[in-house]
């Protein structure tokens, strides 16, 4: 798969402006293989640690798959792997706080860019 090269709108609501209102559109790729993963809207600052699933904006099958989910029925998703090498990028998981739909990522899995053109270039340039 590809990036798609289409701009992403952050969504606004009441979890971005809990997390201060400022929201990043992240490019993420396998860090095994460098295969695009996850295009994410991540809100605030720190450390990715879960990705939620209202904030998932590709792949669109994923996307589709996550479109009715509830903290009841995330886990029937299964795991997100990646594409190119089958390693697993997160499990399902529910933020009790905000009773939230979530992936826990697995520590290293994935490399983080916030430009599509940063994460292309780490595809050519380091395969
Ligand atoms: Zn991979």
């Amino acid at each position: 798969m590809e990036f798609p090269s289409v701009k992403f709108k952050p969504r606004r609501d009441s979890y971005s402006r809990t997390r201060g209102g400022k929201s990043t559109i992240l490019y993420l790729s396998c860090s095994n293989c460098k295969e695009p993963t996850l295009v994410y809207q991540k809100d605030g600052p720190g450390k990715l640690l879960r990705c939620y699933a209202d904030r998932i904006l590709w792949p669109p099958d994923l996307v589709d798959r996550l479109d009715a989910i509830t903290p009841e029925t995330i886990k029937t998703v299964g795991v997100i792997a990646c594409e190119g090498c089958m390693q697993v990028i997160g499990t399902p998981t529910v933020y009790r706080r905000e009773d939230r739909s979530a992936f826990r990522v697995m520590p290293g899995s994935l490399y983080s860019d916030a430009s599509i053109e940063s994460a292309k270039a780490r595809s050519v340039g380091e395969t």
